[in-house]
């Protein structure tokens, strides 16, 4: 049946790069066998599933939106797929995202725009976009995402969806192309918080192929979205993250999901992050300067695309010049020359040691506040998904959009969004944004199915 969807409108949503038919239908008749010869089988033994195409997979082509990797396959699977394998969820195939995860509206991906289902002239978010969208025109009602600043939670606010960022070492980054490392974490994308709480129990735990994997065991998120008990919960809204900026129907919607929490039992207070001003800033300190690092190795010589230069001797160096010059895109070319002008020596004070102070006031803000409450809530996104092409030319108008999601990548924390209904200046699907502490990804699941 989801086959037959992505048939059906792929064609206009444009979510996926690669439909995998021929394996989702064999492990999907896999399941069938097994559940009529009475095997017990994972929950979500069956349930199919859509991969960000920043996710390696044996057999499937991996492009991270880029043409540099155009026609590149993975000897290896990431983590989170040999386990989604393993529990038999048939893999549908690879979406659609900004090249190599840079982006808040998918249109830096390589490989042509990803449509919002809700309005086709608008866009579905990013990085992710592809993921969000497959769940939202119901291609497919599972998704694996990464999030580095935003691009599984913004992507969800603006399609009416769920999207987690689990905390950092949560879920194992083994497999997932490195963007910004430090800032990088898989998640689940869905249509309801229990889903993606099944799914964030599936791919979550200790990996000793990620270093920065944490050993804890899973917590039982799935009961926690199931239970959705809200009573005497300490809930605090981030002052900072509302007002100059906010869409006035994406604030109505976020005032209403806080009536629903007090009535549930949730005492809401008001809580003060002054350096998330700064987020931003620091993030696009320290993002591009681990992007001009971890995207070095795309040198034309061990991976995907090798383009000759087309007069001249044919070294080494202007093999790889011409192989970059032809394989990034604009986007992934300005990043990575901003991030290797932060980490320059005589520069590095200025820029990038100063961004990874303001990163450790961000992360004490977070601290404090967590002394105060359990859970920190804020709108998603600033506004609704914005039109196709309207701020493509305009780099930080682009990079606004992430100013609520930032700060929980900075410090690590956990956070997930989830639909508050539209707005009624546009029709269309706001987001809100709930955070908990480090390791605290239980609570999330908790008060998220407090507000379905
Ligand atoms: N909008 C963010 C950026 O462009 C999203 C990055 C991400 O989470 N992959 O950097």
């Amino acid at each position: 049946a989801h086959l037959d969807r992505i048939a059906a409108v792929d064609g206009v949503v444009h979510a996926f790069l690669h439909v995998n038919t021929e394996e989702a239908l064999a492990v999907a008749a896999e399941v069938d066998a097994a559940r009529a010869a009475g095997q017990s089988l994972h929950r979500l033994a069956g349930v199919p599933i859509a991969i960000k195409d920043l996710i390696v997979t044996v057999g499937q082509p991996t492009t991270a939106g880029s043409r540099i990797l155009e026609g590149w396959m993975s000897p290896y699977d990431a983590t989170v797929i040999e386990k989604i394998r393993a529990a038999k969820l048939p893999i549908l195939g690879k979406t659609n995202l900004d090249e190599f995860a840079m982006g808040s509206s998918t249109e830096h991906s390589a490989f042509g725009d990803t449509h919002n289902p809700w309005d086709l002239d608008r866009i579905p978010g990013g990085s992710g976009g592809g993921s969000a969208a497959a769940v939202a025109a119901f291609e497919a009602p599972l998704a694996l995402g990464t999030d580095t600043g935003g691009s599984i939670r913004q992507p969800a606010a603006v399609t009416g969806t769920v999207g987690v960022k689990p905390t950092y070492g949560g879920v194992s980054r083994y497999g997932a192309i490195a963007m910004a490392s430090s800032l990088d974490q898989i998640g689940p994308c869905a249509r309801t918080v229990e889903d993606a709480a099944l799914l964030h129990e599936l791919i979550g735990g200790h990996d000793p192929k990620d270093s920065t994997s944490l050993v804890d065991p899973v917590a039982a998120f799935a009961a926690a979205a199931a239970d959705g008990d809200v009573t005497g919960l300490r809930i605090g809204v981030v002052t900072d993250l509302q007002g100059e900026g906010y869409q006035a129907g994406v604030l109505d919607r976020f005032g209403e999901a806080l009536d629903l929490l007090r009535e549930a039992g949730a005492e809401i207070v008001e809580v003060s992050c002054p350096h998330f001003r700064y987020a931003l800033g620091a993030y696009y300190l320290i993002m591009p300067s681990e992007v001009s690092s971890n995207l070095a190795k795309f040198d034309g010589v061990r991976y995907g695309l090798r383009t000759l230069p087309t007069e001249g001797p044919l070294t080494i160096e202007r093999v790889m010049a011409a192989t970059r010059a032809a394989g990034f895109g604009a986007e992934a070319k300005r990043r990575i020359i901003l991030g290797t002008y932060a980490l320059s020596a005589g520069y590095y004070d200025a820029y990038y040691g100063s961004a990874q102070k303001v990163r450790t006031l961000v992360q004490r803000d977070f601290d404090a506040a967590f002394e105060r409450v359990d859970i920190l809530i804020s709108p998603t996104a600033p506004t609704t998904a914005f039109r196709l092409g309207e701020k493509t030319d305009d780099p930080l108008a682009m990079y606004l959009n992430d100013v609520a999601t930032i700060p929980a990548n900075l410090a690590g924390v956990p956070g997930l969004s989830l639909p508050s209904g539209l707005a009624t200046e546009d029709g269309l699907p706001a987001g809100i944004q709930l955070l908990a502490p480090a390791r605290e990804d239980e609570r999330l699941y908790r008060a998220g199915a407090a507000l379905e």
